[in-house]
């Protein structure tokens, strides 16, 4: 019998992977696709938020200040990016300046650090200001990360600490046993002592396999978005907001750490918790509502669209409990934003809950950490030197535009959680991230993939198990 089974690789499954993998317990992680963060931790806005918004007294407030202020550490042990460069929430009018005070108050009475500024103070770091704001409310604590990096990371290092991740393994239903719980996939089935749900939009359907009714419902909410290639000089510098509404944190301006520009999401329900398609109604909402806070938006430099999936509760807040009636199975559940910036201390959270029930054995110092990475792109022209001297394909330049070498996409496909897809490759080391979009390097990332993964480049897939690339061989090799 496993130990804690863990439902879901998004950011929150990964955090407690790797978080549990510290003490002497077996855990197995369970997720339907065929790569982690690959639901609402694949396609969001990437903002550490700084904690200045939620409302008082839940646990969003709570847990994202923590998560906030954790997430610098967690990043330089995990070799990952993070840039707290700071944000704007920007008034265009009197009653949103009143609403600014309000949101000081609430971050003071928080220590998220912040004061207000006046146009002239804020047009001196962001020229693109639109002219009808007035003023804003600055929150250098605010942060942004790579969400896939660090999904990546922590589950390589839960991997590397002895937890099982198991891959295209969706979870159909749950039943109690005398001593825990049967969790059986599509695939098989598993005994467990402790269940952890944090299975994102499906969470409520999950857990209702188990009791027989829904205690909580999650639906969908659609966010769409424009990403803006990288500039010589940056569009804007920090987080841009405008002043929050009932539905969230508006349409916003986000630089990224690979120097492109996020713009949206839209915010709006949908049938289908899995659709992630965008839609000409969502990108012209989008477009619209950009010019409350900035002007001269570069829609030439556009390069890609894309939409997430938030998963929200019919509780407004996180929830992260105990069953009443089933011990030892834990909901993590309704973790819309802001999940991605909560994620560490949400985590931090769940394994006190176990651990006041539960006397886990620390391992003590045989903890494993990640081996290095090399990004070729930000080494000098001697550390390449010494690279390509001790392997050529550091020379040989797959992504033109990332600036990806074959020595780096090997390793990302050989690496613990290593890539099996084109999306997992890219997800890992960024070909395709760039202008062209993969149109120059995804053939090219297919031949790498099969070769390693010693497989035909018909078998290889751009996501899931259902995207096929290549249909037949229109040539045959001499040899056949
Ligand atoms: C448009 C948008 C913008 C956002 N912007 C921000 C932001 O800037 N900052 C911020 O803090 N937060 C943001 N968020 C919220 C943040 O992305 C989420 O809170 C966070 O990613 C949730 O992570 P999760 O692991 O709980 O869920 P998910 O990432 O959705 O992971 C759940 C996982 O469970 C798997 N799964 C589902 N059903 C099953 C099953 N039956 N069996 C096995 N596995 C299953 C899924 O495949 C998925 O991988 C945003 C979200 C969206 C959509």
């Amino acid at each position: 019998m496993t130990d804690i089974v863990i439902i879901g690789a998004g950011i929150t499954g990964c955090f407690l992977a790797r978080d549990l993998s510290r003490y002497n317990v077996s855990i197995a992680v369970l997720e339907k696709e065929n790569d982690v963060a690959s639901g609402a931790t694949m396609a969001n806005s990437a903002i550490i938020h700084s904690g200045h918004d939620p409302k008082e007294g839940t646990l969003k407030a709570k847990l994202n200040v923590r998560g906030n202020q954790m997430y610098e550490e967690i990043c330089k042990e995990l070799d990952c990016t993070f840039m707290r460069i700071g944000a704007y929430v920007l008034a265009t009018n009197q009653e949103e300046n009143e609403t600014l005070l309000q949101l000081k108050k609430q971050a003071d009475s928080r220590q998220v650090p912040c004061c207000i500024q006046t146009r002239e103070e804020i047009i001196k770091k962001e020229p693109q200001l639109s002219d009808q704001v007035i003023s804003g409310l600055w929150l250098p604590s605010t942060g942004i990360l790579y969400p896939w990096e660090i999904a990546i990371a922590l589950m390589e290092n839960a991997i590397s600490n002895g937890v099982d991740l198991k891959l295209d393994e969706e979870v159909i239903k749950i039943e109690k046993i005398d001593q825990g719980y049967r969790v059986k996939t599509k695939n098989q089935t598993i005994d467990t002592k402790i269940v952890i749900n944090c299975s994102g939009v499906y969470a409520d359907d999950l857990y209702a396999t188990l009791i027989q009714r829904k205690d909580f419902s999650i639906t969908a909410r659609k966010g769409e978005y424009f990403v803006l290639d990288h500039m010589k000089k940056p569009y804007v510098n920090h987080v841009l907001y405008p002043v929050p509404s009932k539905i969230g944190k508006g349409v916003l301006v986000v630089p990224t750490i690979h120097d492109n520009i996020l713009l949206g999401p839209t915010s709006y329900e949908v049938d289908d918790k899995y659709a992630i398609n965008n839609t000409q109604k969502g990108l012209d909402f989008v477009r619209g509502q950009l010019s409350k806070i900035v002007k001269d938006v570069p829609f030439d430099k556009m390069i890609r669209t894309f939409a997430g999936n938030r998963p929200s509760g019919n509780t407004k807040d996180f929830i992260i409990e105990e069953s009443k009636e089933y011990p030892d199975f834990f909901n993590v559940a309704a973790i819309e934003s802001p999940g991605l910036a909560s994620a560490p201390a949400i985590s931090e959270m769940v394994v006190g809950l176990i651990l006041d029930k539960h006397a886990l054995n620390k391992k003590g110092n045989v903890i494993k950490v990640n081996r290095p990475k090399v990004r070729v792109k930000d080494c000098s022209i001697d550390e390449k030197n010494e690279l390509v001297k001790k392997d050529k394909r550091y020379a040989k330049m797959i992504c033109r535009c990332e600036q990806i070498t074959e020595a780096e996409i090997i390793d990302a496909i050989h690496r613990p959680c290593g890539a099996t897809s084109v999306k997992g490759v890219k997800k890992r080391v960024g070909p395709g991230l760039g202008r062209c979009q993969g149109g120059f390097c995804e053939p090219l990332v297919v031949e790498i993939l099969a070769r390693e993964l010693n497989k035909d480049p018909q078998e290889i897939v751009l996501d899931n198990l259902d995207s096929k690339m290549l249909v037949e061989r229109t040539k045959q090799n001499e040899n056949n």
